[in-house]
C-alpha cells in the first residue's frame, strides 16, 4: 500500500475503508451489535484472534474503527481511542494512571481543573500544580514518583506554550508518562508524540470536528499504554457514538484546509490587535515577541486559531467589547468555523475564586477569541466597530 506522508491526503484517505457497493468513503455502521456465524466466530472475536466487530460500547464497530484509523494516522500514533467528548477522554486517563501521583503543569481548562482540584483528590487521587516558571518543582515531585504528568499547550485560555521536547525529556528520566492536551494546536499545527509525549489528547468538538455540531474526545499513543484507557473507557460507557464518529471522519476531510485558514486569519488578527490602543495585551504565540514564540517556533508548523487579549479597561469595557461584536458569536466553545468570543471570567473560569483566577494569569479584562475562516477583512470590521464603541 502507499504510504500517505502529505497530512492534507491523509485528512482525506487515511483510515477510509471503500464499501463493496462502491461507496467512495466509510458508510455508517449504526448499530450496537454484530451477529456470528457459530460460537467458534464469536469466541474468536471475543479473545482478539479475528479482528472482526463485536459490541459498540466496546468500540468495536467499523465507523469507530476507521475514524481512530485517520486519527492515529494524523497523530502519527501506534493507536488512537476516540470517545463521546474531550472531558470522557481526559477522566479516562486520570482514572487509569491515577494510581500514582499526577502533575499538572501551567494552566488548563475549566473543566479539567474542576476534576484535577476536586473530583479526583474525592478518589484518593494526588494531583500536584506546578507553575510554569517553576519547573525545578516538577523535577522534584517525578523524584517522588510521580507517574503522569500533564499539560496543555498552547494552554486555554493564557495560550502560554510548554516546550514538549523538553518536559518529556525530564519525565522520561524518571519513569513517568507525559499526556498533553493538543486541543488548541490539533495535529495539523502540532504533534505531541513526535516531540516525545506519551499521550496526545484532544477535544475533537473543537478543531477537529470544526463545525460546532458535534461532542468527542481522542487519545493516542502506544497500545501498551492505551489498553487500561480502553477497559475505563468501555466501563464507563465513554465510547464514541457510531454516527458522531462517522459524522467526525467526515470533518477531518477538511481539517487541514480549516487549519490553515484558521492560522492565516488568527495571525492576522493578533497583528491587528497588536499595538491597538484600547489593547493593553495580545496573547498569540505567532508575535515575534510573545515570550512563547521560540518554543512555539521550534514545536509548532502554525499557531493556531486562538488567541487572547486584554482590553486596557476594566472587566465592563471587555463586556462592552464582547456584547458589541457582530459577526463573532459569543458562544463558550472554540474550534469552529465561526468566530466566536468569550469573556474567560464568564464562562470557562467562571465561578473561580480571585487568587485561582490570577494564579491563571486570568483577568476580568481578558476576552477570547476564537478564529474561524470567514474572510479576513470583515472579521477585522467587526473587532473595529466594536473597539470604536469603547472610546464613546
Ligand atoms: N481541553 C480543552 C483545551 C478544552 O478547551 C476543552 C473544552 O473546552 C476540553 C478539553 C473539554 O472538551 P469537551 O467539551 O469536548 O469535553
Amino acid at each position: 500500500m502507499t504510504v500517505i506522508q502529505n497530512i492534507s491526503t491523509q485528512c482525506i484517505h487515511s483510515g477510509e475503508i471503500k464499501d463493496s457497493l462502491g461507496s467512495p468513503s466509510m458508510p455508517l455502521y449504526d448499530t450496537t451489535t454484530f451477529h456470528f456465524h457459530s460460537t467458534a466466530h464469536l469466541l474468536d472475536v471475543i479473545e482478539g484472534n479475528d479482528n472482526g466487530y463485536l459490541y459498540t460500547r466496546y468500540g468495536m464497530n467499523p465507523s469507530i474503527k476507521a475514524l481512530e484509523s485517520k486519527l492515529a494516522v494524523l497523530d502519527e500514533a501506534e493507536q488512537s481511542l476516540a470517545f463521546c467528548s474531550g472531558m470522557a477522554a481526559i477522566s479516562a486517563l486520570f482514572l487509569a494512571y491515577g494510581r500514582q501521583d499526577i502533575i499538572c503543569i501551567g494552566d488548563v481548562y475549566g473543566g479539567t481543573l474542576q476534576l484535577l482540584t476536586q473530583q479526583l483528590p474525592s478518589l484518593g487521587i494526588t494531583v500536584n500544580f506546578v507553575e510554569t516558571d517553576k519547573l525545578d518543582k516538577f523535577e522534584i515531585l517525578l523524584k517522588e514518583g510521580a507517574g503522569l504528568v500533564f499539560f496543555e499547550t498552547p494552554a486555554n485560555p493564557t495560550l502560554n506554550v510548554l516546550d514538549i521536547a523538553a518536559i518529556s525529556e525530564a519525565v522520561h528520566r524518571y519513569n513517568a508518562l507525559l499526556a498533553v492536551d493538543n486541543t488548541f494546536a490539533s495535529p495539523v499545527n502540532q504533534k505531541p508524540l513526535v516531540l516525545g509525549a506519551d499521550f496526545s489528547l484532544q477535544s475533537a468538538t473543537k478543531f477537529l470536528g470544526g463545525h460546532s455540531d458535534l461532542t468527542a474526545g481522542v487519545i493516542s499513543g502506544r497500545a501498551e499504554h492505551l489498553n487500561e484507557v480502553d477497559t475505563w473507557r468501555k466501563n464507563l460507557g465513554q465510547t464514541i457514538a457510531p454516527e458522531i464518529a462517522h459524522k467526525l471522519s467526515r470533518s477531518l476531510g477538511t481539517l487541514s484546509l480549516r487549519i490553515a485558514r484558521h492560522n492565516e486569519n488568527a495571525l492576522a488578527i493578533a497583528q491587528y490587535l497588536d499595538g491597538h490602543p484600547f489593547i493593553k495585551k495580545v496573547f498569540y504565540p505567532g508575535l515575534m515577541h510573545s515570550k512563547n514564540h521560540d518554543i512555539a517556533k521550534r514545536q509548532m508548523s502554525g499557531f493556531g486559531g486562538m488567541l487572547s487579549f486584554e482590553v486596557d479597561g476594566t472587566g465592563e469595557s471587555a463586556t462592552r467589547l464582547v456584547d458589541n461584536l457582530r459577526l463573532f458569536t459569543l458562544a463558550p466553545s472554540l474550534g469552529g468555523v465561526e468566530s466566536l468570543v468569550t469573556q474567560p471570567v464568564t464562562t470557562s473560569h467562571h465561578g473561580m475564586s480571585h487568587e485561582q483566577l490570577l494564579h491563571c494569569g486570568i483577568t476580568d479584562a481578558m476576552v477570547r477569541l476564537s478564529i474561524g475562516v470567514e474572510g479576513l477583512s470583515d472579521l477585522i470590521d467587526d473587532l473595529e466597530q466594536a473597539l470604536d464603541k469603547l472610546k464613546l
